[in-house]
């Protein structure tokens, strides 16, 4: 079993689009999404829920006050200023600043506050036409999302190898955050999937750099090559030059966006010749990178 991740450095290059694409051509695999703060694989591939999980992380202080004797040690010890003290003396702990160190726990001398594991989201197991797909949600004001994506990944793979699965598709997040390290660490390949424009192409060597420092097998899509023809091949002649081989160059096509207005992908277009293009992201990066 082997885990190909799709990211792209910069947003909205068409990194999901490929994904959704590659969902309906790839056999044998599971589908991950971790983009948990802007999850839009399950839009594109029609889940059907068929197991919810709370997430939980970490842990936060909770402050008794039918044991708090109001010393006020606890805000005097808390460096993150998570202590509260309410007009009637009432203390308690803003859970959004705590940060679970437990010192105030440790200073607390009537034994007044106990940790508790915070709830952070929900992860969701969901039947597709196309396989089986791990994704989540993050509570708002939960900002651990490398952590999650981590645990979807463990999901996502475990899967695999009771079902004797091939692959596990990670539709990875934008950017080059803990996200992204979460999603790139540990996988087999990452197809980066980039577009021709400066910041897009900018972005493209950070995460290239980042998912190299991971030893980790990369190929590079680049999307829209029309819009920008002379920035297309800077792009490519840069791949080149990193050894990189370059697994597509798809064109600017309008039926490509009314498709996911859609919610379809590129593949229910039905046109032979553009399926081909991304039938041969696929087959191209697993021929180079891990031939039978
Ligand atoms: S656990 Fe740490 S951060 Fe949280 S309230 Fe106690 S001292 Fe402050
Ligand atoms: S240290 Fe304990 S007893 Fe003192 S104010 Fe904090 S919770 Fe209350």
């Amino acid at each position: 079993m082997r885990q190909i991740v799709v990211i792209s450095g910069k947003g909205g290059t068409g990194k999901t689009t490929v994904t959704a694409a590659l969902a309906r051509l790839v056999e044998n695999k599971v589908l991950v999404d971790a983009d948990v703060d802007a999850s839009n694989l399950e839009i594109l591939t029609y889940p059907k829920t068929v197991k919810t999980e709370n997430y939980r992380e970490g842990e936060i202080a909770v402050i008794d006050p039918q044991k708090c004797i109001s010393c006020d040690l606890c805000r005097q010890h808390c460096r993150f200023d998570a202590i509260v003290v309410d007009d009637a003396g009432k203390y308690s702990v803003d859970e959004h600043a705590c940060e679970g160190c437990k010192v105030c726990q440790l200073v607390c001398p009537a034994g007044a506050v106990s940790m508790v594991e915070v709830e952070a989201g929900v992860v969701k197991q969901s039947e597709t036409p196309f396989g089986m797909l791990y994704h989540g949600e993050l509570s708002a004001g939960r900002d651990n999302s490398g952590k999650m994506v981590t645990y979807l990944r463990e999901l996502g793979a475990d899967y695999a190898q009771q079902n004797n699965l091939d692959w596990v598709l990670i539709d990875g997040a934008p950017g080059i955050g803990c996200q992204v390290i979460a999603s790139v660490t540990g996988v087999d390949g990452a197809i980066v999937v980039s577009e021709p424009t400066l910041s897009a192409m900018h972005d493209l060597k950070r995460v290239v750099e980042l998912a190299l420092h991971f030893r980790v097998k990369v190929g590079v899509v680049i999307n829209k090559v029309d819009i920008n023809p002379s920035l297309s091949r800077e792009i490519r002649r840069w791949a080149e030059s990193q050894n990189l081989p370059v697994l597509a160059e798809i064109p600017l096509d309008k039926r490509i966006i009314r498709a996911m207005v859609e919610k379809k992908s590129p593949i229910e277009i039905g046109d032979e010749s553009l399926t081909d293009l991304y039938r041969r992201i696929w087959t191209d990066f697993v021929n180079h990178y891990f031939p039978k």
